[in-house]
C-alpha cells in the first residue's frame, strides 16, 4: 500500500500506480494461437478437446437445450430471477434512451450528404465463468445489442464441473431471448464465435470481459471479427473531500478488492486527516471479512491512499483514467465538468459501484488499465455501424469537379480524374 502526499509520490511510485495491470502476454501467446488454430481448423473437435483439457469436462453437444434452460429455473430461488428481470428493466430503459441520441443525418453541401445507421447483425457475447459466475455480464452485454437491433445474439461461457451451463447465467440468457446458448469457455469459445464451428455460428462482433487468455484470444481475432476492447483487472478511483464519509469509501475500496487479487484501488483525499480516517476504517472493517478475505488482502497490496489539493487530485484521476470513478465531495456535478476520461463515474456518497456493476441501468463492462483514455464502455453505439452516403447532380459535380480532378492526379490516379471529367464533358 502506498499512503502519501500526492506531491512527495516519486517519479517511481507514481508510474506504478498509474501503470497498473498493463497484461503481459509474453507467457501465454503460442498456446493461444496454437488453441484458435486448431478450432479453426477442426471445429468442434477441437472445443471438445480444450473443454476436456481445461474444464474437465467432457461435452457433446455445446448448444444448451430448452430443458437445461427450464431446469435452470428449478435450481434457481425465485429472488434472484425477480432482480434479473428488474435489473434488466432498468439496464433497458437506459440503453433505449442511448439509441434515442444517435440519429441518421442528411444535410446539404454542393450535393446532398448523409448518414445511416445499422446494426451489426450477428453478436457473440462472452461471459466469464472460470472462478465465478457472471449472469449480470449476460444482462450487460445482450440487451444493448437488443437495443441496437442486432438480429442473431449468442452467448457462450464455460461448462460447470458438471458439463452444465450455470443456471443463473442460463435464466440470464433466457430472459433477453437470445438466440442461443453454448457451453463453452476461454480460447476456444472466442476461436469458435470468430470463425464458426459446426454447432457455433460466426458472428461479426465479440464483446465481453474475460481472464488473460480470453483477452488474448479476443486481440487476436480483431480483423476477422470485430471486438468491444480488452478488459483487465476490475478498478476503482474515489475523490473525497472533508465532507465525505470515510466508512462508505473503505467499503467501496473493499467491493472492489474482492473482484480479483489484481485489482486496483485508489482513494485521493483532500487532506491528511481524511486520507487517515479511511485507511482507519478499511483496516477496521477488514478485520471482520471472512469471505474473499486473500483475495482482498492481495488486492490491497496495489492500494494507494494519496491526499492534495482538489484540483490536482482531478487531474490525477484524469492522468490515471480509472474504469470506476467515485466523486465523494460536496458537489460532485462542478466536478464532473472536469473529468476527462473514466468508465463510469458515480456522483455522490449513495451511488457506490455495486448500482452500476447490476442495477442502476448503466453498463458495467468497462475499460479498464487506462484505456478509458480512449474508449467507451459498452453501449448500444459498439453494435451500430455509421454509413455515410452522397447524392450530386451534374451541377454539384461541376461545382465540385477542380477539387477531385486535382486531388486525384497529384495521387496519380488518373482513372479517379477523368471519372469525373468525362461525364462533365458529355
Ligand atoms: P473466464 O471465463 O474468463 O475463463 C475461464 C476459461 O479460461 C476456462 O473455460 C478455460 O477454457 C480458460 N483457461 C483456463 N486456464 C487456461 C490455460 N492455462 N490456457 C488456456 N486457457 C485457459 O473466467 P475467469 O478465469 O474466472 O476470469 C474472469 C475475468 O473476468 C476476471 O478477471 C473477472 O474479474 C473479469 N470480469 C470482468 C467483468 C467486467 O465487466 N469488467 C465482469 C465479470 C468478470
Amino acid at each position: 500500500m502506498i499512503f502519501k502526499s500526492l506531491y512527495e509520490l516519486t517519479k517511481e511510485e507514481r508510474e506504478r500506480i498509474i501503470n497498473r495491470n498493463k497484461a503481459n502476454f509474453d507467457n501465454i501467446f503460442d498456446s493461444v494461437v496454437k488453441i484458435l488454430r486448431d478450432v479453426r481448423e477442426k471445429g468442434d473437435e477441437a472445443l471438445r478437446y480444450y473443454t476436456k483439457l481445461f474444464d474437465k469436462v467432457e461435452i457433446e453437444d455445446f448448444k444448451v437445450s430448452r430443458e437445461e434452460i427450464e431446469e435452470a429455473y428449478n435450481k434457481v430461488d425465485y429472488k434472484v430471477v425477480e432482480a434479473l428481470e428488474r435489473a434488466k428493466e432498468n439496464i433497458y430503459y437506459f440503453h433505449k434512451e442511448q439509441l434515442k441520441n444517435i440519429k441518421e443525418l442528411r444535410v446539404e453541401r454542393n450535393g446532398v450528404l448523409g448518414q445511416i445507421v445499422r446494426a451489426i447483425e450477428k453478436v457473440g457475447c462472452y461471459v466469464p465463468g472460470g472462478r465465478a459466475f457472471y449472469p449480470s455480464t449476460v444482462l450487460m452485454t445482450t440487451i444493448p445489442a437488443k437495443v441496437a437491433g442486432c438480429k442473431e445474439i449468442y452467448i457462450t461461457s464455460p461448462p460447470t464441473p458438471e458439463g452444465k451451463g450455470n443456471a443463473a447465467t442460463l435464466i440470464a440468457g433466457d430472459l433477453v431471448k437470445v438466440n442461443g446458448i453454448y457451453k463453452v469457455g476461454g480460447v476456444q469459445a472466442i476461436g469458435a464465435l470468430a470463425y464458426g464451428t459446426e454447432s457455433i455460428p460466426k458472428v461479426d462482433i465479440i464483446v465481453g470481459p474475460g481472464n488473460i487468455y480470453v483477452t488474448l484470444a479476443k486481440k487476436l481475432v480483431y480483423g476477422e471479427v470485430n471486438i468491444d476492447f480488452l478488459a483487465g483487472p476490475s478498478e476503482v478511483l474515489i475523490i473525497g473531500d472533508e465532507f465525505s464519509n470515510p466508512n462508505y469509501i473503505a467499503l467501496d475500496l473493499l467491493a472492489q478488492a474482492e473482484h480479483d487479487p489484481n485489482a486496483s484501488c485508489v482513494a485521493l483525499l483532500t487532506s491528511r486527516e481524511k486520507a487517515e480516517e479511511v485507511k482507519r476504517e478499511l483496516e477496521k472493517i477488514l478485520k471482520d471479512i471472512d469471505e474473499r478475505k486473500e483475495i482482498i488482502k492481495e488486492a490491497l497490496k496495489n492500494l494507494a491512499i494519496l491526499y492534495g489539493e482538489l484540483e490536482d487530485l482531478i487531474k490525477f484521476s484524469n492522468e490515471y483514467a480509472p474504469e470506476h470513478l467515485e466523486l465523494f465531495v460536496r458537489e460532485p456535478e462542478k466536478i464532473l465538468e472536469k473529468i476527462e476520461s473514466a468508465g463510469s463515474i458515480f456522483l455522490g456518497e449513495y451511488s457506490p459501484v455495486p448500482i452500476g456493476d447490476y442495477a442502476s441501468g448503466t453498463n458495467h463492462v468497462l475499460p479498464t488499465s487506462g484505456f478509458s483514455r480512449c474508449s467507451s464502455g459498452l453501449n448500444v453505439e459498439t453494435f451500430l455501424k455509421k454509413i455515410t452516403y452522397q447524392k450530386f447532380d451534374k451541377e454539384a459535380l461541376r461545382n465540385i469537379k477542380d477539387v477531385v480532378i486535382t486531388l486525384a492526379e497529384a495521387e496519380g490516379l488518373k482513372m479517379h480524374a477523368e471519372a469525373v471529367r468525362r461525364r462533365l464533358r458529355e
